[in-house]
């Protein structure tokens, strides 16, 4: 695979800035990953309220240009990072389209158009999104329907791109998979806390889970989450690490990239290893705890 510069330059950020949360002790960790997930722009303000180290902060760079208007900018409705603007022409008029970078958020709601203005901040028209399955709704990340307001550039930070995509956009699934998982065995686990854990052991995987079954076994799954565009290049690298990295013997993909389990079937049995969708696993680990999914 060749990789351009900018997806280098992505990949040296996502790494140094796991290395600058790494070194605040395990607690601290969980608190600071999942603040960089939950707030990928806001104020300078802020950012420091939610108390993440200040190498972390440098990480937030001005409102990137193509996600400018004028003096304003939108939060992806599923994401919250600013949403790229391109101009368009529909019959001879002229017309702008805000959409989040990552395909999937501007499928499912992420997706809006607005009119040119001269003194006022425009008004987003959305698109009509893709809706999940009944049995893939409790971990679908779709937008809530409310418009995207605009806001100011100025005083505003978003975090670089490759720290966005590759620790905020796949960590959205991650959380949501961890509070589903916590909310629905929680009637039959004494202790949930110690059941679902989040990226435990300085994130040597993204979930641990272990589970006592009604017959009283207990099973315990190791997991970690991967959300790559292309099944070969997460292959290629299964294939290098002989395995997964950190030792989890699961690895889930977001639901809507169910096409890319085959493969990763091919190339996790090679290693010990089991692939899944996100729905499939947590409705396997309920069925194992005599919860049911559906
Ligand atoms: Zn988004």
């Amino acid at each position: 695979m060749r990789f351009t510069e900018e997806q280098l330059q992505d990949e040296i950020d996502q790494d140094q800035m796991y290395e600058i949360l790494k070194g605040r002790g395990d607690d601290q960790y969980v608190k600071d990953r999942t603040t960089l997930v939950e707030c990928p722009a806001g104020t300078a303000e802020e950012l420091n309220r939610r108390g993440l180290p200040l190498n972390a902060i440098r990480y937030y760079e001005a409102i990137p240009y193509h996600a400018i208007y004028r003096t304003w900018w939108f939060p992806c409705t599923v994401c919250k990072w600013p949403m790229k603007i391109s101009k368009r022409m529909s019959a001879g008029r002229e017309y702008y389209r805000v959409a989040c970078l990552y395909g999937r958020h501007a499928d499912t709601g992420a997706s809006f158009m607005f009119w040119p203005t001269s003194g006022d901040a425009p008004v987003l028209h959305p698109d009509s999104p893709d809706a999940p399955a009944p049995h893939e709704a409790a971990l679908f990340l779709g937008s809530d329907g409310a418009l995207p307001e605009a806001k100011p550039v100025e005083g505003h930070l978003a975090l670089k791109r490759g720290v966005w995509r590759y620790t905020c956009v796949p960590g959205l699934h991650e959380l949501r998979l961890h509070s589903v998982l916590r909310e629905r065995l929680a009637a039959t686990q004494s202790d949930v806390d110690e059941a679902v854990t989040l990226w435990p052991m300085s994130d040597a995987y993204d979930h641990r889970v272990k589970v006592k079954g009604p017959d009283g076994r207990s099973h315990i799954f190791t997991v970690d989450v991967k959300d790559y565009t292309h099944a070969r290049v997460l292959a290629e690298s299964l294939h290098r690490n002989e395995g997964d990295k950190g030792g989890a013997e699961w690895l889930v993909v977001p639901d809507h990239r169910a096409d890319q389990i085959p493969l990763l079937t091919l190339t996790c049995d090679k290693y010990g290893m089991k692939a899944a969708t996100m729905t499939e696993f947590a409705r396997m680990v309920c069925q194992s705890a005599g919860v049911r999914w559906a």
